[in-house]
């Protein structure tokens, strides 16, 4: 459901609309390439490219490659297919903010002419000892008076590779007894013999992301630059920047709460850990919520984005059920996709009245609420598969499946009425025998008697084998956070339950990974794009049909 009211920022952007500070809206995500993304950052995506959007502005993609340490090609590539897949246009190439590097030592220079920056050589220790505490203002370094003349040849000389790394920084003058000690003459560059993937070795000097972020975002025209809270008491320092260097529409920042979810694990750092640690299988394992994931496991792009309308937008950290995000998937693909007919506990069921060797196709329709779906032919025989679940020797009260002496529907198919079992030496019921009543076929307009339970199946002969997948919460939600403090995990040990046997009807030729169902009574499934087969089909449960997640 859309939401009638704005939200804050939505407020904040018409204000500056209507007092002529923008005339149009730019918008911008800017990701580290320093591992996937995580549903956490689509909600800055679509937050970000939604926006563009809505106001008939643009959306940049734009690297933040500015720290050449932890970055990786192969970031790039899987954070454009996901920036993509979620639908999330941007406006021309995908940007890197190292393509600016020219620019921002062009950006330092006129800082340093305007006497707003100086060459410090006080070490990072004596650095973060001037620079005092909360409580205590900070200390003038010795080099803060160098002269202009003496900036531009040290900072060039830095440049030049003169010097050794983290030896000389340079620092902005603003004002060592500020409250705020980001402006505390925070530094702007560093000497770093660091590799780029993009520039490579051109550069030996690279700009801090307080500095380096406000020059991307006026270079590119920027309206509007949203982040998370931590960079509120950053934003001084941002408004210092784009002012100094005189930018004539100046960008504005403006903050919003992260996103986490209940029981999932978000932040890089700690999926890293669970992929290096071989505790799931790579960065797409279904039970992560990284994009790559997300996708694998079965969410559509449009789940995802009525997820986060439902969550908003705020200004305050709070948790998310992550039974939201499955009440979106199950009310995407509710009218969207067919109902077929999977048994994931194969027990086999004998119709001894019913002619051996015949198979008769029944139609079906692919979704009774939806009847643009079409219809399909079901196979039909003497020997079939049911859930073990839908079978009891001696059933409890209230129990209206099959026990012995009862009748029930066989779904779109006909009733049938248990009439024995038939056992191994352990004693476990292994075939249950019935007859079935003709008279009773789903569509004949049959009306005389009722029955109280409908159970599914999948004709023997026909039935397709495949490998269907169970997810939990990778999280132990009894013991709360993933990582305890000493290090080790909690893991849920039923994040995933394995079944090699399920018995699926034959109508899945031609399916692909990706391609999504309802089974019907057990729930959403995916086929696996990474280890399904068409001869050895795999399946991921998206979701149950059931939820504990009530609007
Ligand atoms: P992480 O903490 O998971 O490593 P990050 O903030 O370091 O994430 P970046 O690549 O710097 O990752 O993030 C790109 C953008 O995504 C930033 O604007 C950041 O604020 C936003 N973002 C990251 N995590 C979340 C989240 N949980 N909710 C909303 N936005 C997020
Ligand atoms: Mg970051
Ligand atoms: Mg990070």
């Amino acid at each position: 459901k859309p939401a009638v009211t704005k939200n804050f920022i939505e407020l904040a952007i018409d204000k500056d609309l209507a007092e002529g500070k923008y005339t149009e809206i730019c918008t911008r995500f800017p990701p580290e390439p320093n591992g996937y993304l995580h549903i956490g950052h689509a909600k800055s995506i679509l937050l970000n490219y939604g926006l563009a959007k809505k106001y008939n502005g643009k959306f940049h993609l734009r690297f933040d490659d500015t720290n050449p340490t932890k970055e990786k090609t192969e970031f790039v590539q899987s954070i454009i297919a996901d920036v993509e897949w979620l639908g999330a246009a941007y406006d021309g190439e995908v940007r890197f903010a190292s393509n600016y590097f020219d620019q921002m030592y062009e950006a330092a220079v006129k800082l340093i002419k305007k006497g707003k920056a100086y060459v410090c050589d006080l070490t990072a220790d004596q650095i973060r000892e001037y620079r005092g505490t909360l409580k205590e203002p900070g200390k003038n370094s010795p080099y803060r008076d160098r002269s202009v003349e003496e900036n531009l040849q040290l900072f060039e000389e830095m440049k030049e590779g003169k010097y050794p790394d983290g030896s000389r920084v340079l620092r902005a003058k603003i004002d060592m007894s500020s409250p705020n000690i980001n402006m505390r003459d925070p530094i702007l560059y560093r000497v770093a013999r660091m590799t780029h993937h993009n520039t490579g070795d051109k550069w030996c000097i690279y700009p801090m992301y307080d500095f380096a972020h406000p020059i991307e975002d006026a270079i590119e025209g920027i309206s509007h630059s949203i982040c998370t809270l931590e960079f509120e008491d950053h934003r001084p320092l941002y408004d210092w920047v784009v002012r100094e260097l005189e930018y004539p529409m100046p960008p504005r920042q403006i903050e919003f709460a992260k996103l986490y979810l209940t029981n999932v694990v978000t932040g890089k750092r700690y999926i890293k850990k669970l992929v290096d640690q071989g505790i799931v299988d790579g960065w797409d394992d279904p039970r992560l919520v990284t994009i790559a994931a997300l996708r694998r496991r079965g969410y559509t792009p449009e789940s995802i984005k009525m997820f986060m309308e439902m969550v908003g937008v705020s200004k305050s950290n709070s948790s998310v059920d992550y039974a939201m995000l499955d009440y979106c998937i199950r009310e995407d693909l509710k009218m969207k996709r067919s109902r077929m007919m999977a048994v994931l506990h194969p027990l086999k069921l004998v119709i001894d009245n019913y002619p051996e060797g015949q198979i008769e196709y029944l139609d079906v329709p692919n979704n009774q609420e939806n009847e643009a779906l079409g219809t399909r032919k079901v196979p039909f025989g003497r020997e079939l598969y049911i859930e073990q679940d839908d079978f009891m020797e001696v059933p409890p009260k209230k129990y209206f499946r099959l026990y012995p002496g009862n009748e029930v529907r066989l779904m779109s198919a006909y009733f049938v009425t248990c009439t024995d079992v038939v056992k191994d030496e352990a004693g476990n019921v292994v075939e249950v025998h019935c007859t079935y009543d003709p008279e009773t076929k789903s569509g004949s307009g049959f009306t005389g008697r009722k029955v109280k339970g409908t159970i599914h199946w999948v004709a023997k002969e026909t039935a397709v084998k495949a490998e269907v997948r169970l997810y939990e919460n990778l999280v132990d939600e009894s013991k709360g956070s993933v990582y305890n403090e000493d290090g080790s995990v909690n893991i849920n040990p039923n994040s995933l339950t394995v079944l090699k046997d399920c018995c699926l009807e034959p109508n899945f030729e031609g399916a692909v990974g990706g391609d999504s169902y309802q089974f019907v009574r057990n729930g959403f499934f995916c086929i696996d794009s990474k280890d399904s087969k068409p001869d050895a089909l795999v399946f991921n449960r998206i979701v149950s049909l059931k939820s504990s997640f009530k609007l």
